[in-house]
């Protein structure tokens, strides 16, 4: 039985006017909980249900926590998701819409975190939002597939919250000897922890995240995603709230998606033309897609 789902790769006329060379884009969009975390919940849900696991927590009240719900509902297995007072009431809503057991604890994720890791047992087990190794092999079929629908990308456009995306991407692009092409990691001025940290030379952990990329406000990236800068030719890019807004709005009309502001960060690459491609260039384009978005969030 299928977790994740294979996504369509689809050329884009429109981006491809925009950004000046050839866009392909992976329409994380169309996993069924509409944004690519289905496949690294999958992935560690699978092995660990495999393993004896009886349960799962999670403390995400994001596209992780909707993904490791859904992925327990389909393993038959019970979920508990933490997430603390702040999250939005569509963001509970789908997690229950999916079954899972929701606990609203702390103020902010860490203290929604903490408190699920603590409900832990040998057979309950906690999951992460994004640091964890499974959680990247999951991700790193994105590139499995691309590269079997016959693609092989010049340059790749990713958003980067708490560097999971970036892992799987970078794990999938040194499998298949992809990985001199440069990645082009975008965040908001307001979630840039990514950015902090390539700047510093060192793990940056932010005082205080903002803006309308919610999606992207980890504090701090995975360690992993760090050393992938190290070792691949990653490049960090800042995209205002207000571009990325507007990147979804474009990208509503041309492609009739509706994606959160964490990926419009990634599209607004493209649509304000930040990059100069050349213009025989194939760049392929994450769609990472996002669950808590309605046509009224981002209505200007
Ligand atoms: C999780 C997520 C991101 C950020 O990915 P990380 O792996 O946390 O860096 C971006 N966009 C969407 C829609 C997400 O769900």
């Amino acid at each position: 039985m299928k977790i994740a789902i294979r996504t369509p790769l689809i050329h884009s006329l429109p981006l491809s006017h925009h950004g000046g060379c050839n866009v392909w884009l992976k329409m994380e969009s169309s996993q069924p909980t509409g944004s690519f975390k289905l496949r690294s919940a999958a992935k560690i849900c699978r092995y660990y249900a495999e393993r004896g696991a009886t349960a799962f927590i999670s403390s995400s009240g994001g596209n992780a926590g909707i993904a490791v719900a859904h992925s327990g509902r389909k393993l038959g297995l019970p979920i508990t998701v933490v997430v603390p007072e702040s999250t939005p009431a569509r963001a509970k809503q789908l997690i229950e819409q999916e079954g899972a057991r929701l606990i609203v604890h702390g103020k902010v994720w860490s203290e929604a975190n903490d408190y699920a890791r603590s409900l832990a047992t040998d057979e309950v087990i906690y999951l992460h939002p994004f640091d964890h190794p499974l959680l990247w092999e999951g991700i790193s079929t994105i590139v499995d597939e691309v590269i079997s629908d016959g693609l092989k990308p010049d340059a790749v456009i990713l958003s980067v919250g708490g560097g999971s995306m970036l892992s799987g991407i970078a794990q999938g692009l040194e499998k298949h000897q992809s990985d001199h092409i440069p990645v082009y990691a975008v965040e908001t001025p307001g979630t840039a922890s990514f950015n902090a940290s390539l700047n510093a030379g060192k793990l940056v952990r932010l005082d205080k995240v903002s803006g309308i990329a919610t999606t992207l406000a980890a504090s701090q990236v995975c360690e992993n995603a760090f050393n992938v800068a190290s070792r691949l030719d990653v490049r960090s890019v800042l995209v205002s709230d207000h571009e990325a807004l507007n990147a979804c709005r474009r990208f509503l009309d041309d492609h009739r998606v509706l994606t959160e502001p964490a990926c419009g960060v990634s599209l607004s690459l493209l649509y304000d033309r930040k990059i100069s491609f050349n213009p025989a260039d194939n760049v392929l384009v994450i769609v990472c897609g996002g669950a808590s978005v309605t046509l009224k969030g981002i209505a200007g």
